[in-house]
Parts: C-alpha cells; structure tokens; sequence
C-alpha cells in the first residue's frame, strides 16, 4: 500500500505540480490552508509525511506543524518557506520538530528527494517499533505454548500479591505439572511431548478467566495465580482442570496419548511476604498430589487459613 503524504500549501499551482511530480508513488492529500489541514489528519490520516508550507492564510505552518507534531507524532515533517529566514527555521526546528527545511522556489526535484527521505524515516521507524514490540514478546512470551513465560508470571503476579496482600484481597497459587511425562518422551518421543505441553497448556488457558495469570514455569511445569479466588473455590477450578487434561487424550503425530496432571493449589494469607513463599507451599502441595496417586489436585493447609475458615 502506498503511503499517505499530505501536503499543505495555498498555492494551487505548487500543489498540482507536487499532485503530478508525485502521481503513483503516494497516496496524495492536499489541504490549501493550516486551518482544514488538522482535520485530515484526524479523518485520513496516518501520514507518512506532512508537506506544509511557511506562509497561509490564517494558522501558519509553523503553527499547524506544531499541532501535527503533538497529535501524530510519528508523522514525519517537512517545512516550506518563501524565504530563507534562520528565525523560522529555528522555530521549525523546535517547535514543529521538523525533519526537513526547504526554501521556495525549489525545483520538484528537490521537494521529491526530501519527501522520500521522510518516507523512509517513517518507514524505518515503524519498522523498529514493530521489532520492539516482536522483541517484548519474544523477552515474555513461551515459544513453545504462548503463554507467558516464567519471567512474565513473575512481574505480573508479583503486582497482583501486592496488591491482595495491601487490601487483603484473596489470591490463589497453583503449581501445575505432568504426571509420568519423562514416560512420554522416553515412549514417543520428543516431539509427541512437545505437542503434549502445547495441548495441555491450550486445555489449561481456555478454562481460566481473563485475568488469572497462567504461566510456564519451566518444563512440564505450570503456574497459575488465581486473583480475587480463595483457596476453597481454587480447589473446585483446580479438580476442574484435572479432569480437563484426564477426559479426553491427545492427539500426537505418534497416535493419542492419555495425559494426566497434578496441582498443588495455596492460597496467600497474611503472614506471605512474597509471592515466592506461597508458590512454595503450593508446590509442597504438588507433592502430595503426587503422592496420593497423581491426576488430582491437593491444597496446602496454612493455619491462618483454617482459622479463617
Ligand atoms: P512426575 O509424575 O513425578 O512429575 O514424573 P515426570 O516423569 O513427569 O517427572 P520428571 O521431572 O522426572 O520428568 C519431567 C520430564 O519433562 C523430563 C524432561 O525431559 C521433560 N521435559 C521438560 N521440558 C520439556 C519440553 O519442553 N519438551 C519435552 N518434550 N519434554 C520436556
Ligand atoms: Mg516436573
Ligand atoms: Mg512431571
């Protein structure tokens, strides 16, 4: 897709040559004054690059650059004048914060050279904020399951345990793992386990709510952080999530495979001074699970909590 350049000037004659100078390597918008020009920046744009003049009727461009520069920032700017004057330019510079200055007449070529130079700047800039953006979820986001990863359970759960515990607010650790999967790998291979992680972690996350946080915590290892759950109605989601993986086997390039896990659910109590310390006893909890025969969930008894209940 082309990108949209608008280019603001009162001088009809400049404008149609720039129409005809820059006809199929754009998409063109003319505005012939600063003052209908802010309102295509609303409805048209986002430009690449705004074109405007110096001297218009009415707003100057100075005036309309300025106010470009605050509502479409990643705009690039380019300041026409009739006269060369280091004091406009000084303004431009700083209040427009223009990226080029050019002084009328200017041949097309010229006005041509410099819009492709912006273009590409805007272009390289949303380049690099796309790879910003790719490298965020690449630092936060498990490759394998595309949950968050440990990390990213870690900053956002430790937000929500300080909040809970400043408002005693109830909250819920559970520490998810797989039962016997050394067995799936060893039997199936890789991959097989691979594809069963995924689908456990797809079962997992369609049967939370928006906001628990449901991380990968390593391995065959999940951590879920229930907010505004207590330990009892966790106990209900935990058995929930159990039978959720245990109900139906998955299906793998080396056939369907039966797959069970174990939770070890805690909830925090007022004594926790981190989060670390209540995923610690739900994964004592996890033990037991295992313990007791794997496929089921086991809560962490605090005494706090048993006097709270
Ligand atoms: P338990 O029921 O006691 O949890 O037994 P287990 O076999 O699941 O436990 P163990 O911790 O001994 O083995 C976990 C296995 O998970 C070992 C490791 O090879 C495998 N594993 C960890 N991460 C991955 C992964 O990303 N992909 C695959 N395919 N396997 C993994
Ligand atoms: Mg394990
Ligand atoms: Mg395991």
């Amino acid at each position: 897709m082309p990108q949209k350049i608008l280019i603001v000037d009162d001088d009809e004659l400049f404008r149609q040559g720039l129409s005809l100078a820059f006809h199929g390597d754009y998409d063109l918008y003319t505005a012939e004054d600063a003052e209908t020009a802010p309102g295509m920046l609303e409805n048209d744009g986002p430009f690449a690059v705004i074109v405007s003049d110096m001297q218009m009727p009415g707003l100057s461009g100075i005036d309309f650059l300025r106010k470009a520069a605050t509502e479409a920032p990643d705009t690039v700017r380019i300041l026409l004048t009739g006269y060369s004057d280091e004091n406009t330019a000084v303004r431009g510079i700083n209040e427009g914060r223009i990226f080029r200055y050019l002084t009328k007449p200017c041949s097309m070529e010229v006005v041509r050279a410099a819009v492709a130079d912006a273009a590409e700047e805007f272009g390289l800039a949303e380049e690099r904020a796309r790879l910003e953006v790719e490298l965020e979820n690449c630092a936060y986001t498990d490759e394998l399951t595309g949950i968050d990863n440990r990390r990213r359970f870690f900053e956002k759960g430790q937000e929500e345990y300080a909040r809970a515990q400043r408002y005693g607010r109830p909250l819920t650790t559970m520490m998810l793992d797989l039962d016997h999967f050394k067995q799936v790998n060893d039997t199936h291979g890789h991959a097989a386990g691979d594809a069963v992680i995924r689908e456990v972690s797809a079962r997992i996350a369609t049967r939370l709510r928006e906001q628990d946080i449901f991380g990968r915590y390593g391995g065959e290892e999940f951590s879920i952080l229930l907010i505004e759950v207590g330990a009892r109605r966790a106990e209900l989601v935990a058995n929930r999530l159990c039978h959720a993986i245990a109900e139906a086997p998955v299906d793998t390039d080396a056939g369907p495979l039966d797959v069970t896990i174990s939770i070890g659910v805690s909830e925090l109590v007022s004594t926790d001074t981190s989060l670390a310390q209540v995923l610690a006893r739900a994964d004592e909890a996890l033990y037991e699970a295992k313990a007791g025969g794997r496929n089921r969930a086991r809560t962490a008894i605090s005494n706090i909590t048993k006097i709270k209940a």
